[in-house]
């Protein structure tokens, strides 16, 4: 691999993160977790930002954890 191979894909990295816009960091996860957790149980279908933390856990398993230990706390405070 030369060094311009590597800023190829380097270039290509950032052309297939533009063509994703709507994809949201961990940051931005953690800000719209608590109202994804405040939907769950609902029948109304996810909104378009929360459809985004779904995504987001799709592809994080660190936020996939997360979620499960959120939801976990969520559940034993409920019952
Ligand atoms: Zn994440």
């Amino acid at each position: 691999v030369t060094d311009s191979d590597l800023e190829r894909i380097a270039a290509l990295a950032k052309a297939t993160l533009a063509t994703r816009p709507d994809e949201i960091d961990c940051e931005e996860w953690l800000a719209r977790v608590a109202a994804y957790l405040e939907h769950r149980g609902s029948a109304d279908p996810l909104p378009p930002e929360l459809q985004l933390v779904a995504n987001h856990v799709e592809i994080c398993p660190a936020c996939r954890a997360e979620l499960d230990v959120l939801a976990a706390a969520l559940d034993a405070e409920r019952t």
